[in-house]
């Protein structure tokens, strides 16, 4: 198989991969591809999980080692955790995406929003309260907003 995908089609293909708990969202939005080199019909990408405990991370693998598998002979993914994730790594279209989902993204390293409580994606007020620590997934949780009687999930703060 002649070598000819570049930097650009990998990132192009990673695109095309989904986080596993958020359907329509792309590994590539919610910033967890950390690097991507092509080398000599090898492709390697690192990823950096969002939660180090998330069961999806070993889903994620394999989904983006299938979708490259088309582009390169070898593919390795490697998980790294040399530049932790930070919400910050969110694109602005995975930040749109996941408040139409209902999610709120994590709030911001270092941002005041750590110390209040999680912001109701419906009506934008902080006037919540989590309902349940344990959410669908172990990356979630889930809220009540108290201003407009709203059910909402958000990311866990790390
Ligand atoms: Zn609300």
């Amino acid at each position: 198989m002649a070598v000819s995908a570049t930097e650009s089609e990998v990132w192009e293909a990673l695109r095309e991969v989904e986080d596993p708990e958020i359907p329509g969202l792309s590994v590539v939005d919610l910033g967890i591809v950390d690097r991507v080199r092509v080398d000599e019909g090898e492709i390697e990408v690192d990823i950096t999980p969002t939660f180090t405990g998330c069961p999806a991370v070993e889903m994620m693998r394999r989904e983006i080692e299938l979708e490259l598998s088309r582009l390169a002979e070898r593919v390795r993914v490697r998980v790294t955790f040399e530049r932790a994730w930070t919400s910050d790594r969110i694109t602005k279209a995975g930040r749109e995406h996941l408040r139409r989902s209902g999610l709120t993204p994590p709030p911001r390293e270092g941002s005041i929003e750590l110390q209040v409580r999680a912001k109701c994606p419906y009506c934008g007020s902080h006037d919540t309260r989590i309902e349940n620590a344990f959410g669908p997934t172990l990356c979630r949780s889930i809220h009540y907003c108290n201003a407009c009687h709203q059910p909402f999930e958000a990311f866990k703060p790390v």
